[in-house]
């Protein structure tokens, strides 16, 4: 028997958990259709068990920074199947939380994998269940390259699954899991090599953090190979890996290569030819400003669009989706400016608004820079010159701040509070009113000279 609802959501992951769960706070019937893990990429393959490695890594620097502050650490080893398993168990534990959430919410969980019937009915496993509004929230996987021997190689999915840290690792990329991943397997004791198939990290950043970053991978010893372009990987019958480049003689000889070349959203499979919902000819789903795609009552959200591809980004557009279906808001949506994102490199990028150049190219004489850089106290004491670098962008005579770009230690932390004030319009004279905390890192963002 077809089972109705009034909203159901594909995939159980940030966006289709929160649309859902909201809908069913406004007393709304729902369902989550999940095919995996509860909680998607962000819990089970993305931010959650990055993030502990990410930990894992600081730790190691603080361990290397320790002598400075007077200690004497003689050994030190680090158990990385040990950390894997505890990290699986914490995630496995998000996944039958989630499980609880849910049932507590309201929200009926159907296990399998949907496709379209029509535009509002869906097929699981023979079963099919109709909803008057069906959001499109299936993410995205690993890109992998359409190369000779690319199957021999990883993604980030494959790197959460490693039991012991490779000696020699090839990252093939030059975005967000390509930086990240770098810093975390270098500093937690592999041979790293980054190939970037242009000549620097993070394309669309500020250029200050990209020179930036570039400049500490390398200060930090991980090889950072720039227009490269992999041919082809070979696997020898020792299990090492051969990664052929264009225009050099010798490959690189690695143990594991980790492709991190982006993702794709993942629409292929769901039959939408059966709706009529348009997709990019890279498989993601347009919407307008409300999440609706071109047709009435699908609507899509997260990895699978083209915008902002973040956790809060996928969480923040379900409620309010929902907020708008359910909850008497018509002109309730995410507006897409100001979305500040972290990466969790090492030392971590903290980022909002425009970049300079964007600010230069909308806004032309109006923009002013304000920039520092200094060695922050800490790392007075260390033996690694870890800089931080801040940059504001303002325009105007109102200096109205439309950009703020960190990387430094602690930024992670520091840029959710600032974020608040600019989104809220804050102008360079509001940042400077503000009394400085100090000693920290931060209360340079209050007093920053012009340059
Ligand atoms: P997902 O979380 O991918 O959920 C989609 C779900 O749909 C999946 O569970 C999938 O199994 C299911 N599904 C797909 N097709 C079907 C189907 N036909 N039927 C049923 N179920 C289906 N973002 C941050 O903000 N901060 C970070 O630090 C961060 N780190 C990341 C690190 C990595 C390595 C990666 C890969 C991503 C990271 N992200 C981070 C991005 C973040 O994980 C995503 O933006 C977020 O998970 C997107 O949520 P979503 O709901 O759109 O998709
Ligand atoms: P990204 O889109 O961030 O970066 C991929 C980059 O790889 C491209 O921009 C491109 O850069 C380069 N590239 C593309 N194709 C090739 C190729 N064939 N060979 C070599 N390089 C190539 O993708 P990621 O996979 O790193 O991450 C996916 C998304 O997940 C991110 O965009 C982000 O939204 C999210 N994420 C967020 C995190 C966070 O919030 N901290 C952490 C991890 C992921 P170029 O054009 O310069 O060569």
């Amino acid at each position: 028997m077809t089972k109705h609802y009034d909203l159901i959501a594909i995939g159980g992951g940030s966006g289709g958990l929160s649309v859902a769960e909201r809908a069913a706070r406004y007393g709304a019937r729902c369902a989550i259709i999940e095919t995996g893990r509860l909680g998607g990429t962000c819990v089970n393959v993305g931010c959650v068990p990055k993030k502990i490695m990410w930990y894992a890594a600081s730790l190691a620097h603080a361990l290397d920074d320790a002598p400075g502050y007077g200690f004497k650490l003689d050994y030190f080893d680090f158990d990385w199947q040990a950390l894997k398993t505890a990290r699986d168990a914490y995630v496995h534990d998000i996944n039958a939380w989630y499980v609880d959430y849910l049932a507590r919410s309201g929200v009926d969980l159907v296990r399998g994998f949907a496709r379209f019937v029509d535009v509002r009915t869906l097929e699981v496993d023979g079963e099919n269940y109709t909803a008057d509004h069906i959001v499109i929230a299936t993410g995205s996987r690993p890109r992998i390259p359409k190369l000779p021997g690319a199957e021999f190689g990883i993604s980030s999915d494959g790197f959460f699954e490693l039991i012991a840290c490779p000696p020699r690792v090839a990252i093939v990329g030059s975005g967000y899991i390509a930086v990240e991943l770098a810093g975390v397997l270098h500093t937690l004791g592999a041979e790293v090599t980054l190939l970037l198939r242009k000549d620097q990290v993070l394309g669309a950043f500020d250029p200050m953090l990209r020179e930036e970053l570039m400049n500490r991978l390398q200060a930090d010893g991980v090889t950072v190979l720039t227009r490269t372009s992999v041919r082809a990987l070979a696997r020898l019958a020792n299990g090492t890996l051969n990664l052929h480049c264009e225009g050099q003689d010798q490959p690189l000889r690695v143990d594991t290569v980790l492709w991190a070349i982006g993702r794709d959203p993942n629409t292929d499979r769901l039959d939408l030819a059966a709706t009529g919902v348009t997709v990019t000819p890279d498989g993601a789903i347009p919407t307008d400003p409300y999440q609706n795609t071109n047709v009435p009552g699908v609507y899509a959200i997260g990895d699978v669009t083209e915008r902002f591809h973040l956790t809060p980004v996928a969480i923040a557009a379900g409620r309010r989706l929902a907020d708008r279906l359910f909850g008497q808001q018509p002109k309730r949506r995410l507006p897409y400016e100001y979305i500040p994102s972290v990466v969790f490199s090492h030392p971590p990028i903290g980022t909002i608004g425009l970049t300079e150049q964007e600010a230069r190219h909308q806004y032309g004489q109006a923009v002013k820079i304000y920039q520092t850089q200094f060695r922050p106290m800490y790392h007075a004491f260390t033996s690694r010159p870890v800089r931080t670098t801040m940059k504001l962008v303002c325009i105007g005579p109102e200096e109205r701040i439309v950009g703020c770009h960190l990387i430094g230690e602690g930024v992670d932390e520091m840029l959710q509070g600032f974020a608040v004030a600019i989104r809220m319009g804050a102008t360079k004279r509001d940042f400077d009113d503000t009394v400085a905390i100090h000693p920290t890192s931060a209360e340079e963002l209050v007093t920053l000279p012009s340059t």
